[in-house]
């Protein structure tokens, strides 16, 4: 039976990556029943918001989505359609495997780390007080108050929440994870040195949950040591678990070890939901072009195929990109040893390419 999927083309770049990311999808054999939902900043005419209901409900119902970026228009006064969904479907788990492929330009080789992100606490929360307003004033001196610590009268101030059972919940994905795609080692990364009370108990927990997976070996690194030990000995690394602010900058990193942007996949996972998407954004410069490189998004389809069960037909999708990769014909510009190389295809072309492969059998 064909799988019923939430299609969400995005805006800017999205819809050339999301065509070319059904296309291989498809070629895969592996049946789908898309029900396509527009949202982003061309639908706000016809309803009045970026992200309309119907988009979430097709979601709720659909359980899996993939989804194009959609841009986030500065100062109109959108909320960011790509965290209202996060928030709304409440996706707890950012999840960004980064993994080196020959063929590609970058410094390394043998990187295979797969990051989960907290999507939900830390200082993203948004919970924050303007400097100068007078509700921030009230907080300052009751936080003063309360820790005997002096606040400076004119800051701004941000909150960083974690709890124990948002931590449990990310952490048990973390190990669950390694678990199901028998991966070897989780290392839990935070500033519990500093933060005794956010991060301290971010470690405490995972400590406590790592008990209850005595099969997978468990360690922590402070988040500035493992920026060093990533860019030293990346091939160390395996499954990282962190909380939303060191996991949204630990992810560019890993991206950069790989290849950059255009190669990076990601999936958002809530409790039974998941919502599949490159790391990248909507890209506008370039829309309509056929320019920009649509591995990133056709690797988050691999991760939906995973997440759907079909496994074979995701290991065949993962193996043909991997050798029009190690090939480097029907690669884009940014694959390419200089940006304006004449022999970059476009994103149309690396499907075809793709196709090519899964059909050879790849
Ligand atoms: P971006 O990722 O869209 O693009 C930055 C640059 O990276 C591009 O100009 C291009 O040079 C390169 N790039 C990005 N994707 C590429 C690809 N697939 N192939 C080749 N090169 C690629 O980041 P930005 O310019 O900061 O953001 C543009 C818009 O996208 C903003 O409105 C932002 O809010 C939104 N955004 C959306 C998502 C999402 O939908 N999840 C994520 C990030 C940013």
């Amino acid at each position: 039976m064909a799988y019923r999927v939430t299609f969400i083309p995005g805006d800017g770049v999205g819809p050339e990556l999301s065509e070319a990311t059904r296309r291989v999808l498809e070629a895969t054999g592996v049946e789908f029943d898309w029900d396509v939902r527009d949202a982003g900043a061309d639908v706000v005419e016809q309803y009045g918001t970026p992200l309309p209901d119907h988009v979430l409900e097709s979601i709720r119902a659909n359980r899996v989505a993939i989804k194009g970026p959609i841009t986030t228009p500065i100062g109109s006064g959108f909320r960011s359609v790509n965290v209202a969904l996060r928030k709304e479907l409440d996706l707890f788990c950012c999840l960004r495997p980064c993994k080196s492929y020959p063929g590609v330009r970058s410094r390394y080789e043998d990187v295979d780390i797969v990051i989960c992100r907290e999507n939900t606490e830390d200082l993203y929360a948004g919970i924050e007080f303007e400097q100068g307003k007078p509700e921030t004033g009230k907080l300052i001196e009751f936080v003063s108050e309360l820790s005997g610590k002096e606040v400076r009268p004119d800051s701004g101030v941000s909150i960083k929440p974690i709890s124990v059972s948002g931590t449990q919940r990310i952490g048990r994905y973390a190990f669950e994870y390694a678990r199901r795609e028998g991966r070897r080692k989780v290392t839990a990364v935070h500033k519990a040195n500093i933060m005794k009370f956010s991060d301290g108990l971010f470690l405490q927990t995972m400590r406590e949950l790592a008990k209850e997976y005595p099969d997978i070996q468990f360690e922590d690194r402070i988040v500035d040591n493992l920026c060093m030990q990533l860019v030293q000995r990346p091939e160390e690394y395996d499954v990282l678990v962190l909380p939303n602010l060191y996991g949204d900058i630990v992810s560019d990193l890993c991206a950069g070890l790989i290849g950059g942007l255009g190669l990076a996949p990601g999936a958002n996972i809530g409790d039974g939901v998941a919502v599949f998407e490159a790391t990248h954004g909507s890209a506008p410069k370039y829309k309509g072009m056929n320019k920009v490189n649509p591995m990133a998004m056709m690797f988050s389809g691999v991760l939906m195929l995973r997440h759907l069960g079909e496994r074979e037909a995701a290991d065949r999708l993962e193996r043909a990109i991997a050798a029009v990769i190690a090939e480097g014909t029907h690669v884009t510009y940014d694959m390419k040893p200089t940006r304006d190389d004449p022999t970059a295809v476009g994103t149309s072309q690396v499907a075809d390419g793709v196709i090519e492969k899964l059909q050879a059998g790849a």
